[in-house]
C-alpha cells in the first residue's frame, strides 16, 4: 500500500502492518524475540538496533502519519528528545530554545548540557525575531515545541524553518501537543519531529513511548547515538502502540471538536476569569494557529476567578479525574503551580503567564455534556462552601 496516497485513517489502520502469514489473522502478529538469526553480514536484527520485525513495522506507520521519510521508536518521549539533541549537538556547540518547555525537556538541558560543554540560550518572545536574536556562530540547533504546556501559546513553525534553513541550522519540534492529526511540521520545513507516544499517539494512559521523525539521513545519524544510549521499547508495547494508533484520527478529530465546544462554553461563564485555547478567536496566536494547525487539539487551559478555590473545585470533580498526564480518551485535569511547574518559582511562572489559580484540561472523548455538567455541579459545591465561611 502507498502512504502516500492513502489518506489519514487509512494510514492509522493499515500502513506498516505485518501479513499474519501462517494463520491469516487480520492484526499484525507479535515478535518477541531478542534474538534472530544472521540475514547476512549488515542485518543484524536486535531490539536495541531498532530492527525487529514489530519496530520496523510501526515506523512506517509513524513516518506516514507525519509524512517524513523515516522515524525511530523510543521507550519514552525524553528517550526520544535526548536522544535527537545529542545526536546533533557536541563539545562546543550551542542551541536556541524556546522558554515554554515541557518540564522534562527543561531539566534535560538545564541539568544535563553543562556537563557536556553544550551552550543554550532560551528565547521569551516565540517570535522568528526573538529566535534570531539569540543564533551565535556555533548554533547547530533550534528546538520549539507548539501548542506550548500549559498556556498553548503557538510558535510560527514556517518562520523558524526558513530563518533555521537560511544559516544551516537544524530545527527539531516537540509535536506531541498538536498530534499529527493536528499538524505536520515537516511539510512546513522542519527538519525533526518528535513526539512522546504516551500521549496522543498512545492514547490510553497505558503506554510510555516516543517517536523522531525525519528524513533517512538525519534519521541514520540519530540512530547511530541511539544505538548508544540504549533507548528502545519494549516489543510488546510496540505492537499496543501500533495497535493505539489505529484509533488516532477518530480520538484527535473528537477532542478537537470537545475542546473547541468546551472553551467557547467556558469562555461565556462568569465564574471563569481567562480560557487559553488556540482555537478562540480571543487566542492571541489564533491566526497563526488556523494557518498552521488542521485542528486546534484537545487541550485547553482555564482559570476561575479569583474568589473561587481552584484545588477546591479539582476535587470536587467526579467524572474529569486529577492526573498528571495527558491526551488519554478520559479527561483529566491538573494545577500547573501544584504540578507541572511546581519547580519553578512563583516568580519565573508569573513571568511564563501561569497563575496559581491556572487549570490545564486534556479533555478527552466523553460526551460534552457530561463534561459540562460535571464543571457546573463542582463548581455549584464549591461556592455553596465559600458562603458557608
Ligand atoms: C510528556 C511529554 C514529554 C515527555 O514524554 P515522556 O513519554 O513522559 O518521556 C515531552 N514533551 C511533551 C510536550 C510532553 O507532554
Amino acid at each position: 500500500m502507498d502512504s502516500k496516497k492513502s489518506g489519514f485513517n487509512t494510514i492509522c489502520t493499515h500502513i506498516g502492518e505485518i501479513e499474519d502469514q501462517q494463520f491469516k489473522g487480520a492484526i499484525s502478529p507479535i515478535y518477541l524475540s531478542t534474538s534472530y538469526a544472521f540475514e547476512d553480514v549488515d542485518i543484524k536484527r536486535y531490539p536495541r538496533y531498532f530492527n525487529t520485525p514489530n519496530q520496523e513495522a510501526l515506523c512506517k506507520k509513524i513516518a506516514a502519519l507525519e509524512k517524513g521519510e523515516s522515524s525511530l521508536i523510543f521507550g519514552s518521549g525524553m528517550a526520544a528528545i535526548s536522544t535527537s539533541l545529542f545526536a546533533f549537538l557536541q563539545k562546543g556547540d550551542h542551541i536556541v530554545l524556546q522558554r515554554t518547555l515541557y518540564g522534562g525537556t527543561a531539566n534535560l538541558v538545564n541539568e544535563e548540557f553543562g556537563k557536556h560543554g553544550i551552550e543554550y540560550s532560551y528565547v521569551d518572545s516565540q517570535t522568528a525575531e526573538g529566535f534570531e536574536e539569540k543564533i551565535k556562530s556555533n548554533t547547530k540547533v533550534i528546538y520549539i515545541e507548539t501548542p506550548s504546556n500549559p498556556l498553548l501559546t503557538i510558535t510560527d513553525i514556517e518562520a523558524i524553518a526558513s530563518l533555521a534553513r537560511k544559516r544551516g541550522i537544524i530545527t527539531m519540534i516537540d509535536n506531541t501537543f498538536a498530534s499529527p492529526v493536528n499538524q505536520n511540521p515537516i511539510e512546513m520545513g522542519i527538519d525533526i519531529v518528535i513526539h512522546s507516544a504516551t500521549k496522543y499517539l498512545g492514547g490510553h494512559s497505558d503506554i510510555l513511548a516516543g517517536a523522531v521523525i525525519s528524513t533517512k539521513e538525519h534519521m541514520d545519524r540519530i540512530f547511530q547515538v541511539a544505538k548508544n544510549f540504549g533507548g528502545s521499547l519494549s516489543d510488546f508495547t510496540v505492537w499496543m502502540l501500533e495497535r493505539s494508533i489505529k484509533t488516532l484520527g477518530l480520538r484527535v478529530k473528537r477532542q478537537n471538536k470537545n475542546a473547541l465546544k468546551l472553551a467557547k462554553w467556558l469562555e461565556k461563564m462568569d465564574d471563569i476569569a481567562a480560557v487559553y485555547y488556540p482555537g478562540l478567536k480571543t487566542h492571541p496566536d489564533h491566526e497563526l494557529a488556523k494557518k498552521q494547525m488542521n485542528g486546534f487539539g484537545g487541550m485547553l487551559s482555564f482559570e476561575l476567578q479569583e474568589d473561587l478555590d481552584a484545588s477546591l473545585f479539582q476535587k470536587e470533580l467526579k467524572l474529569i479525574k486529577s492526573s498528571m498526564s495527558l491526551a488519554g480518551v478520559e479527561s483529566t485535569i491538573l494545577s500547573p503551580t501544584l504540578t507541572s511547574h511546581a519547580l519553578l518559582t512563583e516568580e519565573e511562572r508569573n513571568a511564563q503567564g501561569i497563575r496559581d489559580g491556572l487549570l490545564r484540561f486534556s479533555v478527552g472523548i466523553e460526551d460534552k455534556e457530561d463534561l459540562m455538567q460535571d464543571i457546573l455541579q463542582a463548581l455549584k459545591k464549591i461556592k455553596a462552601l465559600a458562603l458557608q465561611d
